[in-house]
């Protein structure tokens, strides 16, 4: 049964050399409170998870990895696998609108990644959103709709309750940079959001649905985590560039708890 917990999620993506990793999770440890409604993941870059995994704290921090090949082993030069991942790592992130746009991932790649990650006991969190052409052109629910069908194909009910979705329009992921955040319209996310739980729920029934854990992601800060929390449905971020510097990040965390909090009180 997937957790109830509001997921927070610092993708770090090629930022943080092994030293300054270290430093930021030596400081934000010190920061960050241990909460049950919220479970704290980091994504650094491959590099630095195996010694982030020996320093870090379980019951504080989870690990994902940004990326991986789906096969086991094998002539693979340059790339590492879930197997390899398997006990350093927790999560994964797999079809990241990065990943798909700039090294032209496919749904070929994703579903088996989605596969590999599963076998090797790690969650995967599938990223999915349309484009700015996309959206303009009101496509959003189709994408949606296809990179679930995709990503998920060969996925049973059993392994779903594993996988973690994330929406993300990709017009929203890294713009702004924190100066001019894209604030994406709550009725933007709600249309995104039913659109991924009605194909949940034409794939895997009604109960999957309602239980399977979507994120919101895109140019999330400080002053858009309480609003983004508050919409239904929506149980966790995925942060970019406001997780870069531990203090921001730790203030996200701590708005993050209060509308956790609040909610359950309602
Ligand atoms: C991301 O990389 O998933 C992301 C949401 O980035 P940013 O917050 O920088 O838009």
């Amino acid at each position: 049964m997937a957790s109830d917990k509001k997921l927070i999620i610092a993708n770090w993506k090629m930022n943080l050399d092994m030293h300054e990793a270290s430093l930021y999770l030596h400081k934000l440890s010190k920061m960050v409170k241990v909460h049950r409604d919220i479970e704290v993941v980091l994504a650094p870059t491959s590099l630095t998870l195996q010694s982030l995994s020996l320093q870090v704290n379980l019951k504080q921090f989870k690990l994902a990895a940004q990326n991986f090949y789906w096969r086991d082993s094998g002539p693979y030069t340059g790339e590492i696998s879930a197997t390899q991942l398997r006990g350093i790592v927790q999560y994964a992130l797999v079809g990241h609108s990065e990943r798909r746009h700039v090294f032209n991932e496919n749904d070929k790649d994703i579903r088996n990644k989605v596969a590999a990650a599963i076998r090797n006991n790690i969650r995967p969190i599938l990223c999915v959103g349309e484009t700015a052409w996309e959206h303009a052109n009101n496509e959003t629910r189709d994408v949606i709709h296809d990179q679930l069908a995709g990503g998920l194909a060969n996925i049973t009910s059993e392994e779903l309750d594993k996988i973690v979705i994330a929406y993300e329009p990709v017009w929203a992921i890294s713009a702004g940079q924190g100066s001019t955040p894209v604030n994406v319209l709550p009725d933007d996310v709600q249309m995104a959001f039913q659109a991924v739980r009605s194909q949940i729920k034409h794939l895997y029934g009604e109960k999957a649905s309602d239980s399977i854990q979507v994120l919101y992601g895109g140019s999330v800060t400080g002053d858009s985590v309480a609003d983004y929390l508050a919409l239904p449905g929506v149980n966790g971020l995925l942060v970019g560039w406001a997780s870069l510097n531990a203090n921001t990040f730790n203030e996200i965390l701590e708005i993050a708890h209060k509308s956790a909090s609040a909610k359950k009180k309602d």
